[in-house]
Parts: C-alpha cells; structure tokens; sequence
C-alpha cells in the first residue's frame, strides 16, 4: 500500500469518505456501567491487604484518611504510587467534617504525591456518640458550600440513610456532594454474590454503584473496627469484574465523579474527516477551581471505513486506540489538544524518524528485548532491535510481514519531516525506563501514555507521562513491561 505523509496541523478537507460520527462513550471503554470501591478510616489493612488485591486485577479503590489519626502516610503513598485515590474523611472523624473539609485535604496534599490530587471526601459519623438514632443518621453534609470549594465530589454513607438510590444513573447523583454508597460488612452488604448482583444492576441500568467498606474480618483494622467486610467477599466482587471487565469499569471514586462530570460537560468538536483519518478536539468549560477535569474520556468512533490498523495521537503523543466491533475507541483528556486518528496501513505521521540522530544514545539497552505476554506487542520489533528505538512508528505496525515496505516509508518520512517534527515524538525517541530505589521510573515521557504490566502479563499501572523523571510503579519484586508511548521496555525491581 502506498503511504503518504500527513501533517496534523493542516486541516484536510473533507472528502468523498465515508462520515465518521464521534461521541463520548457514557462510561471508560465503552463499558456499560460502573464501580467503585471506597475504605473508610485508614485502616492498616487497606494498605496490607486492600492495596495487593486490587492491584492483582489492575483496579484502582479509594482510600479515605483520617489526617489526625496517624495513618500509614508512607503505606498509602505507595497505593497512590500505584494508581490508587487518597481521599479525605475529615481529621478527626467528628460528626459532619467540623469545619475540616480545607484542613483535611491540605494534610493529604503535603503528605501524599497523587495525580489529580485529593478530589473527594467522605463524611464521617462520630459512631462513640451516636446511638441516637437522629444523630446517627446524620452521615450527611453540614457545608456543601466548602465541600464543593474544595472537592469534586463527596460520598455519604448507606444510602438507605438517605433519600437517595442505591445505584446511580449514568449521570451520577442529583447532588455531587451527597453521593451515596453501600456499606458492606457485618452491618451490611455481605456475600460476593450480592456484591456481583449489585455490579449487575449497574450494567442493567448504564449507572455506577459505590461500596463502602471499612476493615477486614481477621484482619489489622486499627481503628476502622465498624462492620467488617470478608476480604474474601470482595475479592470475588473484583475476580466477576475481571471477568465481565468489558461490561463494568472498575474505578475509584476521583476517577468515576472526573468522568462523568466530564462527560456531562464536554463536546467533540470534528475538525476534518477524509478516508484515511479523523480530527477531531474534545472540549469543556468546567470551572469549580479544584480540577482541571483532565481525565481521558473514551470517544467511540464509528468505523466507517474499516481501517484494521488504527492508530492515534493527541498534539502529538501517541494515545491507546480499540477497535471493538464496528467501532474504534480512544481515550482522549478534554482541552488537550487535537486528536488525530488514522489508518496506519495508509498514512504515517510525520517525523517519526526525524529524531533518529539524538534517540539511541538514551535508550537503555533492555528497550530491543520484547515481552512474550503482551498480544500488543508486534513480531516485528524483537528482530530489530537496532532500528526500533529510532522508528517508533514503523516497529508498532501489527503485521511482522510488512516490515519490508518499513524501510521505504521511514526514508521517505526523513527526508520530508525535519519542518514538521511533533514535539512529543521527540520525547518518545529519548524516553528512558528503569528502576530507581525500588521504583520504576520513566523519564521523558511527557505527554505519553504509561502502562505497566507485571510479568503475569496484568496491567499494574497506567498513567500519563509528566516529563522528566517520574516515579510510576513500586510493586512486588520481578521483571515488569513497560509501554510508553508506542515503545516497550523491560525493566526489573529488585
Ligand atoms: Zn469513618
């Protein structure tokens, strides 16, 4: 097939091709509804136990701190390191927050380093003093006017405390500072199964569900001694989400109140469409000074044309792209430039190879060798390890057999590029992987995805590249595979 060159930033007119519409899927991945798993108290188990389990299935759960109750600080920041949400739950767990919702979020900024930063709140019940019935009913917000200057969303208690469903709608709660959750344990839901039947209706119904889950039976729960969950239970609950993982998204509260809020506000604006790609930006005007709305939303793409090999880039970086059924999805971060999505059999960015010169002397040595667990991984990388790190492009190209048109188009692509180089195509040539004191660390990756995966092959990590050095995943001790942009490293923690 003969290739050509484009530029992205030149709008292309649209052509004869064959109109793709666009739109934001209701939830990540196109799923069909969502769940999320919130631990209240900073019980020592959530960092012993919860964190593991969670990310033996690459799910994120949100852990809600008690700043004054000496919480593991450095336990939790390894869960953060790992993906998952700190989150607040006042400092000293007095009845309705006390006044604590700025004071409590400002202890969790200085202690704990997170993408995002802390978003969400749960409200306490002061339990010692509650056995009066209206008191203890009061698991409500006392100040919604601070709890939204300082967070996106925050979490009640049991719904059935409150006038509110049990499973929310596609559109979250009518309230984003009452949303409301399930508790679970001995004064609660119990049983992976109810779990499972609760994860069901929110597929049934395109909404999310929330559980609240304070410590384990058996386990180290420090103060958290309320309603005991069996670990077990919702060990079950996540192994039925891995399972059913294209159905439920398995999400922390931060990221499920990012996107839906997100989704709510945001528009796909195309841009130009011709038989070979799309452009398009996705665009919001959420102002609330506490998040910049940044999460990627899934846009689902009719495709019209269907291309087989389907790539994509926002201004510039490479972003996952899937194709499933008669659709191609890729997940794009509102007011984040233009994305570009395009047949890879028929065009090639521009640049790829424009860096050829600067990018082998950073490359770290474990960037020729292949993973044999990632289905991603083309055939075609491992017999060239030479020339993969200096096109990135042409090595990512799913068929091993097609290699030999990989020279031809590469020239050409130098020979023309020198004018058009993207950015970030820059930074993908000099990205370095390795392990720093026990820490997989990126460098160079700004603006490129990251996912980790252990050597079970599981995704223990995905994140966003911030440039420079960056910290994104301490785990067990092993070799890990890890995929910036559309580059494979292998690195090992020691
Ligand atoms: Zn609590």
């Amino acid at each position: 097939m003969k290739k050509r060159i484009i530029a992205t930033t030149i709008a292309m007119a649209i052509g004869g091709s064959m109109s793709m519409a666009q739109e934001i899927a209701t939830w990540s991945g196109d799923r069909k509804g969502a769940v999320s798993f919130t631990f209240d108290d900073g019980a020592p188990s959530h960092v012993s136990d919860a964190g593991p389990m969670f990310d033996n299935y690459g799910y994120k759960a949100t852990f809600n701190l008690v700043t004054n109750w000496n919480p593991n600080w450095e336990g939790f920041q390894g869960l953060a390191d790992n993906g998952h949400e700190i989150a607040s739950h006042s400092k000293t767990h007095n009845q309705g927050m006390s006044g604590e919702e700025a004071s409590s979020k400002a202890d969790i900024s200085q202690k704990i380093t997170q993408k995002y930063g802390c978003l969400t709140v749960a409200y306490p019940i002061k339990w010692q003093e509650s056995t009066d019935p209206e008191i203890f009913q009061e698991c409500n917000v006392s100040n919604a006017d601070a709890v939204k200057q300082n967070y996106i969303a925050g979490r009640i208690c049991d719904h059935s405390q409150h006038e509110v469903p049990e499973i929310m709608g596609k559109d979250g709660p009518s309230d984003w500072a009452m949303v409301p959750a399930i508790t679970t344990g001995s004064g609660g839901l119990e049983g992976s199964e109810n779990f499972i039947q609760k994860m069901q209706d929110a597929v049934k119904q395109n909404g999310w569900v929330m559980f609240l889950t304070h410590g384990f039976r058996g386990k180290n729960n420090g103060s958290a001694t309320y309603s005991p969950t069996y670990i077990a239970d919702i060990d079950g609950a996540l192994q039925w989400a891995k399972e059913n993982d294209s159905d439920i998204w398995v999400a922390s509260f931060r990221s499920t109140a990012m996107y839906v809020k997100e989704r709510i506000a945001s528009k796909v604006n195309k841009k130009s469409n011709d038989a070979n790609s799309i452009t398009f930006e996705v665009t919001h005007n959420i102002k609330d000074n506490v998040s910049d709305y940044d999460y990627p939303l899934t846009i689902k793409i009719k495709n019209a044309n269907n291309w087989t090999n389907v790539k994509a880039a926002q201004s510039g970086a490479d972003i996952e792209t899937n194709i499933v059924d008669d659709d191609i999805l890729v997940d794009a971060v509102p007011n984040a430039g233009d994305v570009i999505v395009y047949d890879a059999d028929a065009i090639t960015l521009p640049s790829s190879s424009s860096v050829a010169e600067s990018s082998s002397a950073n490359a770290p040595k474990s960037s020729a060798s292949t993973p044999k667990s990632s289905a991603s991984t083309p055939k075609s990388s491992a017999s060239t390890p030479k020339s993969s790190a200096s096109t990135p492009k042409s090595s990512a190209s799913k068929q091993s057999s097609s290699s030999a048109k990989t020279p031809k188009s590469s020239a050409s692509s130098k020979s023309s590029s020198s004018t058009t180089a993207i950015a970030s195509i820059n930074y993908e040539a000099t990205v370095a992987v390795f392990n720093e004191n026990g820490y997989i660390t990126v460098r160079d990756a700004q603006g490129l995805s990251i996912t980790v995966f252990n050597s079970l092959g599981h995704k223990v990590r995905e994140t966003r590249g911030l440039g420079c050095e960056q910290k994104v995943y301490s785990g067990a001790k092993g070799m890990y595979i890890v995929k910036v942009g559309s580059r494979i490293f292998k690195t090992e923690l020691r």
